[in-house]
C-alpha cells in the first residue's frame, strides 16, 4: 500500500518542479523571517530572486548543528511563538540542547510524512501499533505516534523501557507493528525466548527500527528469531524527527526519502561539493515546506549514499542507503546521541577532575554501555593521604564517581559508568588527532 500516490509515485520531472517551486517560496520566506539566513545571503550578495530553481541550491548557504547552538533557543524560528505549537530537543555537542519547533502545520506535515513510512513498512490500518520510542523532548515517540494516528492505526504510548511489559501487551494486546530502536528489539526478541514464548503466539510482524545505526546482520538476527519483517526508520529533530526516510518493505533496499518536502543532497563533507549517486557522502536536507524553523542545506554529519534508481514499490522518490559514520565524532548510544564535547562539558571544571578523560563504549548483550573514565587532579590523591592509592571502596573515591555520575546522567541523559584515573593515565594528544572515544560495539 502506498499512502500517498500522487506523491510518492510522481514523476520525477513533475517532483523537481514541485521542489523548484517550494525552493524559491522558501528562500524568500527565510530571508524576510530569520535574521541569521538574511546576514548570510547578504554577505554572500544573495538575493531571494537568484534561486530559481533546485538547480540554484548550491548558492545557498549551509546551516550546522553550531548555528542552532548559537541561536539556542528560539533564535531560528521563523515565526511569532504563539504560532509555535510544539518544541522539542535533541542532544547538542555541550550541555544545552538543540531545539526545535512546530508551527500546526508541521505538525500535520510531520504526521503526512511518518504514516506514509507506516504504509511502507507494511503496517495496515486497524492494526495495533506498540511504539516503544521514547515520549518527551525526543521526537520518536510523538513524532511516530501522530503518524500512526493519521494512518490509522490504533496507538499503544508505552514508550520506552520496561521489557517485560512490554512483552505482556506484545502478547495482550495483540500487537502487529511495533516501534523500537534496534538494539532494543533484538533485547525484546532475546527475552520473548528466554521467557519461553513462542513467537508463533504473537500476532507482530513488523518492526520499524531506527533512531541509531544498524546492520543487515541484525535484520537478518531479528526476523529469523521472531518471524517478522524489520525495516529502517531515519530521522532528525533538525528536519523533522522520524519520518525523513523509510525502507519499503517490497525492496528493503535503502529508505525512500520525502522528497516532496525534504531536499536532499550527498556531498563530500571535506569540501561540500556534490558526490555521484551511489558515492558516500555526507547528507544535508533542506526543508522545502517546514514554518516553524526551516533549514537550509542543513549539515547532518550523517554519512550515507543515494539511490535514484526506479524501485519495486513503484515510488519514485531517492532511497538513501544505511548511515554508515559521522563526519564528527557523535556516538549514539541507546537511540540517545552523545558528542564527547557534553562530556567535558559536564565533568571538567568540576573540583578534583582533571581536563583529561577516555569514553569506552561497549555492548553487553544487544544494548550499548558507556564508561567515562577521567582523570583526577593530583590534590585528590594528596587529600587521601599521602602515598595512598585511592581504589573503588574508597568513600571519597564513591563520592567523586557519584557526583560525576549525577552530573553526567544531567547532560546526556543515559546512565554512564564512571571510572577515575589516576593522574597522567587519561590519552594525551601526542601531536596528532586525540583519540579519546573507544567504541568496542561490534
Ligand atoms: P535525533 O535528532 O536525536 O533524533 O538524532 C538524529 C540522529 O540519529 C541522526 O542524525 C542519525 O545520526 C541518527 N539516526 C536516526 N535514525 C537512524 C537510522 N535509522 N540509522 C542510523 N542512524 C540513525
Ligand atoms: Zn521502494
Amino acid at each position: 500500500m502506498i499512502w500517498n500516490p500522487e506523491i510518492e509515485t510522481m514523476p520525477c520531472l513533475a517532483l523537481e518542479k514541485l521542489q523548484s517551486e517550494r525552493l524559491q517560496k522558501l528562500a524568500d520566506y527565510v530571508y524576510a523571517r530569520v535574521p541569521m539566513y538574511r546576514q548570510r545571503m547578504d554577505a554572500a550578495g544573495l538575493k531571494p530572486s537568484d534561486i530559481g530553481g533546485i538547480h540554484d541550491l548550491h548558492k545557498l548557504p549551509f546551516t550546522k548543528k553550531i548555528d542552532l547552538r548559537d541561536n539556542y533557543p528560539f533564535g531560528l524560528f521563523a515565526v511569532p511563538m504563539d504560532q509555535v505549537t510544539r518544541v522539542h530537543a535533541s542532544s547538542g555537542t555541550t550541555g544545552k540542547p538543540t531545539v526545535v519547533g512546530y508551527t500546526q502545520n508541521d505538525i500535520e506535515m510531520w504526521a503526512e510524512v511518518c504514516a506514509r513510512c507506516f504504509a511502507m513498512s507494511g503496517a495496515k490500518p486497524g492494526e495495533m501499533f506498540q511504539n516503544a520510542y521514547g515520549y518527551g523532548l525526543f521526537t520518536g515517540g510523538l513524532g511516530m505516534h501522530y503518524g500512526a494516528e493519521r494512518f490509522g492505526c490504533t496507538v499503544i504510548p508505552i514508550s520506552g523501557g520496561n521489557t517485560a511489559r512490554q512483552i505482556m501487551l506484545l502478547q495482550d494486546f495483540q500487537t502487529a507493528v511495533m516501534a523500537c530502536t534496534p538494539s532494543y528489539a533484538l533485547t525484546l526478541a532475546d527475552e520473548i525466548l528466554r521467557a519461553g514464548i513462542d513467537p508463533k503466539s504473537l500476532k507482530v510482524r513488523t518492526f520499524i527500527l531506527g533512531a541509531e545505526p544498524w546492520t543487515e546482520e541484525m535484520r537478518t538476527e531479528l526476523e529469523a528469531k521472531l518471524g517478522t519483517h524489520a525495516v529502517n526508520i531515519y530521522g532528525l529533530s533538525e528536519i523533522i524527527g522520524p519520518g525523513v526516510s523509510n525502507e519499503c518493505v517490497e525492496a528493503k533496499a535503502g529508505m525512500h526519502i520525502a522528497e516532496d518536502h525534504f531536499l536532499t543532497e550527498i556531498l563530500n563533507p571535506a569540501t561540500g561539493e556534490p558526490v555521484a549517486d551511489g558515492e558516500v557522502g555526507e547528507i544535508v536536507f533542506t526543508t522545502l515546506t517546514k514554518e516553524a524553523m526551516p533549514l537550509l542545506r542543513y549539515r547532518t554529519g550523517d554519512l550515507c549514499s543515494l539511490n535514484r534508481e526506479k524501485c519495486i514499490c513503484g515510488r519514485t522518490h531517492a532511497r538513501m542507503s544505511r548511515i554508515l559514520g559521522r563526519t564528527d565524532d557523535m556516538l549514539i548510544i541507546r537511540g540517545v546521541n552523545v558528542f564527547p564535547s557534553q562530556v567535558e562539558a559536564a565533568l571538567v571544571g568540576q573540583t578534583h577532575f582533571a581536563p583529561h578523560y577516555a569514553l569506552v563504549v561497549t555492548r553487553e548483550g544487544h544494548l550499548d554501555a558507556i564508561e567515562v573514565q577521567i582523570e583526577v587532579q593530583d590534590g585528590f590523591y594528596r587529600e587521601l593521604g599521602e602515598g595512598r592509592f585511592a581504589d573503588a571502596n574508597d568513600d571519597a573515591v564513591r563520592h567523586l564517581c557519584a557526583r560525576a555520575r549525577k552530573a553526567l546522567h544531567e547532560v546526556l541523559g543515559i546512565n554512564a559508568e564512571v571510572t577515575l584515573l589516576a593522574p597522567g593515565k587519561a590519552p594525551r594528544s601526542e601531536g596528532g588527532k586525540l583519540k579519546r572515544v573507544f567504541d568496542r560495539r561490534k
